[in-house]
């Protein structure tokens, strides 16, 4: 719903507004079936602007033709320092009750007088009003009511004398005593539900606060319960059952719940469409409207209620456009929490609406009409609160997303850190991998290929050969060219057996002192004696230069080739080169020696 800021102000301006109303009114007959009289129209009515008139010469006012009467509508004086007198003339041809009682459904007036002028001259009086001690109404009710017995057959003159600091308005409803409780039993049920669902928000939300500890929540309730006590006060049920003896807190409650459930709604609205970050100069505008009202509510204790009232009904409808008009631009920002919030605005505004057009009789007046504003205010606090735990889910689910973020960054960072830690452990374990003197892989390195090779290849058909190398009487070569040529020797032999094997799969290792290994996968017995035999060759054919001489050197091989099995033991393929390098040296050195089986001794 959207509705022209200016066209709001004026119908709500215009509540305050007098009515124009001319003529005299006919007396009202009570006939025998009805129950229940508007009053409101009949009336007629004198301003008493000195407020000093008696009731003797108010009547004589009225018989000289001074009072004005012919309303289409309720009267309503606006804010008026005057007293007003009225006046209906009541004939009774058969009534259906004796008893009969007077409702004012204006419970804010101040004084409220009812001289009821029987046709036998009597006059009985009856005051009350909301700046009156509660206990002075005829019946314990929220509304100004007077109880009196209308005889068949009387003629009645009603005199009414009205005198508030507000504005005067007289809606005034004639029922038989029967009809007005009936009604009562009724409207106690709607207002029980209203201020029942207030309180039940209030309690339950001030719950979640202290469980929480969300501020917002704190705020909504502090907002349902001003606005809860200011209707309670407007409609008399404050006065009734909250302060009964208090008439002087009783007139100030109502502006002073106002301006304390507008600073609360103005907090509210602020922190909960983070104005501050979403709509800073909103965010200004709304503090100073906050102090507005804190200014309106403290001045509601010590001024007069009239202006205070005024000025807090026209602050109030400006405040009510502005939360309006930010909540969209919020919305419209795609600020996500501003939905529920604006449902809800639009309701409580939908409710003030139709309860103006209701008053100006641009709608029908029934149920909803009538309470549009307790309904539109019930929807408004319920969706407020569903708006509560939407922005409470959306602030989840954003902070979880951000968490989200934050540990896949660091994910990333850790599994960088792992990969960076990886490759450094991977250059140590080839450091570590390495023989210093000859540049050649080590034992432990050696150790470790032949055990992964030996597992790969277990349930393959591939050979895996070893060549056991050592050098040929090196113990002399050490006496005769001393240990830095041996360590030269060792350096030129390393070269030499890189040389000489060239596929993936062969590993040429230092195995320890001056004996090598050479691991060849895939390799079959005679490929593996072949390479062996071109080993020792070049092993020959290269001597080493050492101090511009040509030292020749020789060595031994002893090879061994297996097809590994499971249960078999890669050590046994060692033990075997082992052996064969055993038997190449004990058959005169500078030779292949490739294993074989020895015959199987004969069983005893
Ligand atoms: P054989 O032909 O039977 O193998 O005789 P050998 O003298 O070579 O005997 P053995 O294989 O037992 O020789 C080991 C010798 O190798 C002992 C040591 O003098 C020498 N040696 C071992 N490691 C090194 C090394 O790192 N540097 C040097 N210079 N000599 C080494
Ligand atoms: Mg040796
Ligand atoms: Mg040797």
């Amino acid at each position: 719903m959207r509705v022209h800021p200016v066209v709001l102000l004026l119908i709500l301006c215009s509540l305050f507004l007098p009515t124009v109303a001319t003529g005299a009114s006919d007396p009202v007959m009570l006939d025998t079936e009805s129950e229940r009289y508007d009053l409101s129209l009949a009336l007629s009515y004198l301003e008493d602007e000195s407020g000093q008139l008696e009731l003797e010469e108010v009547r004589e006012l009225r018989q000289s033709g001074d009072f004005q009467g012919g309303q289409s509508e309720a009267l309503n004086f606006g804010f008026t320092e005057s007293a007003y007198w009225f006046h209906v003339q009541l004939e009774a041809g058969a009534p259906p009750d004796e008893a009969w009682v007077l409702e004012s459904l204006y419970p804010i007036m101040d004084h409220l007088e009812l001289y009821v002028v029987y046709p036998d001259g009597d006059i009985a009086r009856y005051y009350s009003g909301d700046s009156v001690p509660f206990d002075q109404r005829s019946r314990d009710h929220q509304h100004i009511n007077f109880e009196f017995t209308i005889e068949p057959g009387q003629t009645l003159d009603l005199y009414m004398r009205a005198e508030t600091s507000g504005a005067v308005q007289m809606p005034m409803t004639l029922w038989t005593k029967d009809a007005f409780y009936n009604n009562d039993h009724v409207m106690g049920r709607v207002f029980g539900m209203y201020y029942g669902l207030i309180l039940a928000l209030a309690v339950y939300n001030l719950l979640i606060f202290l469980s929480i500890r969300d501020v917002n929540y704190l705020l909504y309730v502090a907002y349902i319960a001003a606005y809860g006590l200011f209707q309670a006060s407007l409609n008399g049920f404050a006065f009734e059952f909250l302060w009964p003896d208090s008439p002087w807190w009783n007139n100030r409650s109502i502006a002073f719940t106002m301006g304390l459930g507008m600073v609360f709604i103005i907090g509210f609205s602020q922190s909960f469409l983070s104005l501050k970050t979403n709509a800073p100069r909103a965010h200004k505008l709304f503090s100073i409207l906050m102090l507005a009202f804190m200014g309106i509510a403290a001045t509601s204790l010590v001024l007069p209620y009239g202006p205070v009232i005024r000025v807090g009904t026209l602050l109030t409808a400006i405040t009510a456009i502005a939360i309006f008009v930010v909540g969209m631009k919020c919305w419209l920002q795609d600020f996500k929490p501003a939905r529920y919030f604006m449902i809800s605005w639009t309701l409580l505004l939908m409710g003030m609406l139709v309860y103006t057009l209701k008053t100006f009789g641009l709608l029908p007046a029934n149920f909803f009409t009538e309470f549009s504003i307790q309904i539109g205010s019930a929807l408004e606090m319920i969706f407020l609160s569903m708006a509560l735990a939407d922005r409470i889910r959306l602030v989840t689910n954003e902070n979880q997303r951000l968490q989200r973020v934050q540990n896949e960054e660091l994910e990333k960072r850790v599994s960088e850190r792992t990969l960076e830690l990886e490759e450094a452990n991977n250059k140590l374990k080839e450091l570590n991998a390495i023989d210093g003197l000859t540049q050649l892989k080590n034992r432990d390195f050696f150790y470790e290929t032949l055990d992964n090779e030996w597992r790969k290849n277990s349930r393959k058909d591939n050979h895996i050969s070893l060549l056991l190398l050592d050098v040929d009487r090196f113990k002399e070569f050490n006496d005769d060219y001393g240990h830095l040529c041996g360590d030269a020797c060792l350096k030129h032999l390393a070269r030499v057996y890189e040389d000489s094997v060239s596929r993936a799969g062969d590993y040429v290792a230092r195995y320890g002192g001056e004996e090598f290994a050479i691991l060849l996968c895939h390799t079959t017995p005679e490929g593996a004696e072949t390479v062996a035999e071109r080993v020792r060759e070049r092993v020959e054919n290269t001597p080493l230069e050492w101090d511009g001489e040509q030292i020749p050197v020789t060595v031994s091989i002893g090879v061994s080739s297996h097809i590994p099995r499971p249960k078999e033991d890669m050590t046994l393929l060692i033990g075997e080169a082992d052996q064969a390098l055993y038997e190449a040296k004990a058959e005169g050195r500078n030779r292949v020696k490739v294993y074989s089986e020895p015959p199987s001794e004969p069983e005893k």
